[in-house]
């Protein structure tokens, strides 16, 4: 075997790459992240990894550390200064992380439980990533949970696989192969990291446990692989800034404060920024440049250090005036000596209203609310692909105005009258208002379950109509009476159905016209109670369903039924009792997918019948 190649790095002077971690809640996302970041203890090396704002920096020097054990296997070149990893788990750092299609976030851990398989967020993960094109890998964690794992810890996966036992392997192997099954339903190949022959075309799997720290050199060492071979391009220092805002907090002291990640350039104290704000551009200048205190200098007085510079990539909080409506999620510019200032504020605000373009124009349709610029964007998007209009949109946490917006909803449209939230705080009054509105508020920090809210919703608000109107829902029929069963209490006639679909519940009637005076008399026999073919009840009968004649049986509460013989007889075709109501209901939303053409056609036929224009 030839020995290892260990470059001595950064020659080709990369920023480092940024990474992201997503998942379903509970695979071990934060675990991870805390395994990743500590030091080695034993040692006693700090490896100058620093907890920034909203991210951890590993310089190369702690990476070298950490995957000393996969020299045995994986050449290693270090040709970036450290990798930056987002400290906030999920989809929110994700969707923020990008701006204007290109995406911030160099590269995500896909984190799935071993155990559980692929679960709801973990599947809302991988759209997402495919809809930004997201170059990821897969981290298959808990491992040490596999039964009877030996654990070696901070090992390498491969190192320690070796040591297990043939039944270890064994359930390992059945556990990879139905995830890699449950993957290949989502449309994605994939392979274990150390046999991915295609990096392009199969996402790379590594076998992780946060608790033993078992795979992390694995995955470190794959993460700076990704990056250093397929993305340095990516990695080239720019002179002008790329940022973007990841959170808008007070800070006792600073007043409101950006949470900027800077993924290239620099930033400086002074620099005049531009950046998006909910209600126009904002343009401020930078007063400080935060990162926090290393935790040995905790008895200092303050709890962050002051910069004069900083260069990419990095987590850092900016104090400026005027920042209390910036939006999250959208980029931050640093006006040069040749900027046009007018131009970049038109610029920074496209991020908002590009999203407009999402709201439907027929002016109804659901209000959209969420934390951030991206998971709004993600929201819309995922609206988009299952049709459901949107009225208007809204940032961060939802007040009664918002809730109002939706209100207007109820008389144009009430099943819109509602509003789909993502990650965000519902004010008390907001939902006292919508509740006595009867409007229906739905939070969710999963894109799916808002839509399983909304879609639940709407089937209940279309069942609760049609019981509304069940009496209306008249579908159309043409009798012909065979036999005069029992002429009243109750009656029951045998007849046979000309045309249509005879259904329990209709109302049948009879219509005769005065020869003399011309004048319609519409006679009601009763409702529907009950329908039998040969002594079998039946819901409904179908014109040329049965040759042998079904058994109606009638009721009217009112009493008033025509007598058989004096006001109607066999020969009068009978009907069933159809009005302009009855027709209006049928084309209601709540009925319109139960009622076929040949209905339609029929209804148009019987129209005349009924002097109905
Ligand atoms: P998150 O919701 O994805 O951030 O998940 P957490 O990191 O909070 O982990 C959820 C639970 O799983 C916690 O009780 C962790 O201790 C546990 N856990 C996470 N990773 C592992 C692992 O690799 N092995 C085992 N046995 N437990 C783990």
């Amino acid at each position: 075997e030839a020995p290892p190649v260990v470059s001595s790095g950064n020659k080709k002077d990369l920023r480092s790459p940024i990474c992201c971690i997503l998942g379903h809640v509970d695979t071990g996302k934060t675990k991870l992240l805390d395994k990743i970041r500590q030091t080695n203890v034993q040692g006693g090396e700090a490896g100058g990894i620093t907890q920034q704002i909203g991210a951890t920096y590993f310089p190369i020097e702690a990476i070298k550390q950490k995957t000393k054990v996969m020299a045995q296997y994986e050449k290693q070149t270090f040709d970036v200064p450290g990798l930056l990893v987002i400290d906030t788990p999920g989809h929110e750092s994700f969707t923020n992380l990008r701006s204007r299609g290109s995406s911030l976030c160099n590269i995500a851990i896909l984190v799935i439980d071993i155990m559980h398989g692929l679960e709801q967020q973990t599947i809302e993960s991988i759209r997402l990533l495919r809809d930004r094109k997201a170059p990821f890998i897969v981290a298959l964690n808990k491992i040490d949970r596999l039964y009877d794992w030996k654990e070696i810890p901070n090992n390498s996966f491969r190192d320690s696989f070796e040591k297990q036992s043939r039944a270890v392997k064994e359930e390992f192997q059945t556990r990879l192969t139905n995830i890699q099954i449950a993957l290949a339903e989502q449309g994605l190949n994939s392979e274990l990291y150390f046999q991915n022959k295609n990096m392009a075309k199969y996402v790379s799997i590594v076998p992780t446990s946060a608790v033993t720290g078992e795979g992390v050199p694995d995955l470190l060492w794959l993460l700076l692989e990704l990056t250093q071979k397929r993305m340095s391009k990516q990695l080239m220092y720019l002179s002008h800034v790329e940022a973007t805002i990841l959170e808008v907090k007070v800070i006792e002291g600073f007043g409101t404060t950006i949470d900027v990640i800077l993924s290239n350039g620099y930033l400086r104290e002074g620099d005049r920024i531009v950046l998006c704000g909910m209600n126009g551009p904002i343009v401020t200048n930078i007063r400080a440049l935060l990162t926090p205190q290393p935790l040995r200098e905790l008895r200092l007085k303050s709890e962050y250090v002051h910069h004069k510079e900083v260069k990419a990539a990095l987590g850092v909080k900016i104090a400026a005036n005027d920042l209390e409506k910036a939006v999250s999620g959208s980029r931050l510019l640093v006006v040069g000596p040749d900027d046009d200032e007018e131009e970049m504020m038109d610029d920074v605000m496209d991020d908002l209203t590009g999203l407009l373009d999402s709201v439907d124009t027929s002016g109804k349709g659901v209000v959209v609310q969420a934390s951030t610029l991206g998971s709004l964007e993600a929201l819309l998007d995922f609206l988009k692909d299952m049709k459901i209009p949107v009225m208007s949109i809204g940032l961060g946490p939802v007040y009664k105005r918002d809730v109002m917006k939706a209100g207007t909803m109820l008389e144009r449209a009430p099943e819109y009258a509602v509003m789909l939230c993502f990650d965000v705080k519902v004010d008390k009054e907001a939902e006292q208002y919508a509740e006595q509105e009867g409007i229906k508020i739905f939070n969710a920090d999963i894109i799916y379950h808002l839509f399983d809210a909304f879609t639940a919703y709407q089937e209940k608000l279309l069942e609760d109509r049609r019981k509304d109107f069940m009496d209306y829902a008249i579908f159309p029929c043409v009798l012909q009476t065979l036999q005069i069963i029992n002429k009243r209490g109750p009656m029951i006639i045998g007849v046979d159905v000309i045309e249509g679909e005879l259904r329990v519940g209709t109302p049948i009637c009879a219509v005769r016209t005065d020869p003399a005076t011309k004048e319609r008399n519409i006679m009601l026999l009763g409702k529907v109670i009950s329908l039998e073919i040969n002594h079998q009840p039946v819901n409904s009968v179908k014109k040329g369903q049965t040759a042998a004649g079904v058994a109606v049986r009638l009721e009217d509460p009112s009493g008033q039924q025509p007598i058989w013989g004096r006001h109607v007889d066999e020969s009068d075709t009978l009907y069933s009792m159809i009005s302009r109501r009855s027709i209006d209901t049928l084309k209601d939303q709540a009925f319109r997918d139960q009622v076929a053409r040949s209905d339609w056609l029929l209804i148009k036929k019987l129209k005349p019948v009924f002097g109905i224009e």
